[in-house]
């Protein structure tokens, strides 16, 4: 059995592996020079790190145990995690009850209502009655309006500019979810994880899987077409090649696979509203001393050029990083953003004012090198009723199957929600695959 996987991201590689378990034949074609997708690594002169920040949780079970799967389970490192919030010229740690306590911005009793929040989010299951109702009526509800102007408000406008106004609450309810269920782990309290070598050790293992498994990744070529057989099976077009597969799995973001589709082989069923996507344009900042104590400093200064501050070198031990500290400071768009047609030399003087600002004592001895990467189509604005714009893929044919970050629907772009949905996949496609293999041999 055949079987071809376009895009060689986490999914991808996830379904390839997975699949070349099974004694089938996969072959992984990736447009870029590099596994990884948005995961993948860069190099930063004197160490190779992740091009943008990806941290672990404790409650990624799924992600865990591939990683564990793939024989890395040793290499999974667990760091305590601080966080802190940035709001007029001061920096406030938030990381114990005491701390939580003396934060000057609210009153106990909003404390208490924020506390309440935060922990009846994290127990919301019907994630659809929140689909209804804007971010700001929902904290409104839930914690009050002072909460919401000096708590909530500005960490909405730095994370989503004044489009939050029109994001309903289940943005924040997955937000709340994901981090704050991640605090209540009973194992590891606020411990977030890595791999050692960061996400390319992971990409290099499952290469080498693939391979020992028979198995093939094509870097460097882009799918240019698939369309289905006249005698069954899918035929790729790449580069100036054919190629016959069995089945074909697309794992590519959505405007690729219209391109390389036809509608009456792959439909795309768009709603009248079209989707939104938020990229990022990120700062790496490599400097020879530590930047700050804190994985996340959520901005509290709606001024900030970036939308918050991610400390990776507060979790990674300075030896993977060549004994130097790396900081992002990522900035997350609209499509119709000024950023995008900026050179990188400019968005980096403009970051570069506000990390001036943020942390004045940072001497240019002190600094080695500044990186810019950015990414288009990161993560959809959850509009309010997100589920009912978002397209429905329809595959015609029982051999070409579809699965991307586009079919979240009340989730974050993460890798845990990604191996998930690989997983859900699997349940169904192996039995496919056993089926198959058994005729055959009939
Ligand atoms: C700034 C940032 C921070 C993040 N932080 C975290 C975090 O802390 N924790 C976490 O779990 N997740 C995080 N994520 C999310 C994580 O990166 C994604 O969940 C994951 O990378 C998605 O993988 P994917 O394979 O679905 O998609 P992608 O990574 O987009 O992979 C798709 C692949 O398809 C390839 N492709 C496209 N067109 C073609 C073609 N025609 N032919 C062949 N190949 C093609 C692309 O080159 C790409 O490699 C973060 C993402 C960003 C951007």
């Amino acid at each position: 059995m055949k079987i071809g996987i376009i895009g060689g991201g986490l999914m991808g590689m996830a379904l390839a592996f997975r699949i070349s378990e099974l004694n089938a034949s996969v072959k992984v074609f990736e447009r870029d020079s590099q596994l990884g997708g948005l995961s993948t690594h860069y190099n930063y002169g004197n160490f190779t790190w992740d091009k943008f920040y990806h941290v672990i949780v404790p409650t990624d079970g799924s992600l865990i145990n591939l990683i564990t799967d793939i024989g890395l389970g040793d290499s999974l490192n667990w760091s305590r995690s601080f966080t802190g919030y940035y709001v007029n010229k001061s920096f406030y740690s938030l990381n114990s009850p005491k701390e939580f306590l003396l934060f000057p911005l609210l009153n106990i009793w909003d404390k208490i209502r924020l506390v309440f929040t935060i922990f009846y989010g994290g127990r919301i299951s019907n994630w659809k009655k929140l689909e209804g109702v804007t971010v700001k009526d929902w904290l409104i509800q839930m914690g009050g309006k002072k909460n919401f102007n000096k708590f909530w408000e500005p960490l909405l406008l730095a994370k989503l500019g004044e489009n939050y106004k029109r994001v309903s609450a289940v943005f924040i309810w997955t937000y709340i979810r994901r981090l704050f269920k991640a605090r209540e782990h009973p194992v590891e309290k606020d411990f977030m994880g890595y791999v050692s070598g960061g996400y390319k050790t992971v990409f290099d293992r499952l290469e080498k899987e693939l391979i020992k498994n028979n198995s093939s990744i094509l870097k460097n070529t882009s799918v240019k077409s698939i369309r289905p057989l006249d005698g069954g099976g899918i035929e790729v077009k790449y580069d100036d090649k054919v190629e016959h597969f069995d089945k074909v799995i697309f794992t590519a973001p959505l405007n690729v696979l219209e391109n390389v589709t036809s509608p009456e082989f792959c439909e795309i069923v768009k709603n009248d509203q079209a989707i939104e996507y938020l990229g990022v344009v990120c700062l790496a900042l490599v400097t020879k001393k530590p930047l700050t104590p804190f994985y996340v400093l959520n901005m509290g200064d709606v001024n900030s050029p970036f939308t918050g501050v991610i400390g990776i070198s507060s979790l990674v031990d300075p030896e993977q990083t060549a004994g130097e500290y790396i900081t992002f400071f990522p900035k997350y768009i609209p499509a119709d953003h000024t950023y995008w047609s900026m050179p990188d030399e400019t968005i980096e003087e403009i970051f570069m004012k506000g990390v001036r600002d943020l942390y004045p004592e940072l001497n240019d001895g002190d600094l080695v090198a500044a990186h810019i990467n950015r990414a288009y189509k990161v993560q959809p604005l959850q509009v309010l009723n997100y589920s009912t714009i978002i397209p429905e893929i329809i595959t015609k044919h029982p051999d070409f199957f579809v699965l991307n970050t586009s079919q979240f629907v009340s989730d974050s772009v993460n890798n845990n929600r990604v191996i998930t949905h690989v997983n859900s996949f699997m349940e169904q496609f192996a039995v496919e695959l056993k089926t198959k293999a058994k005729t055959n041999t009939v």
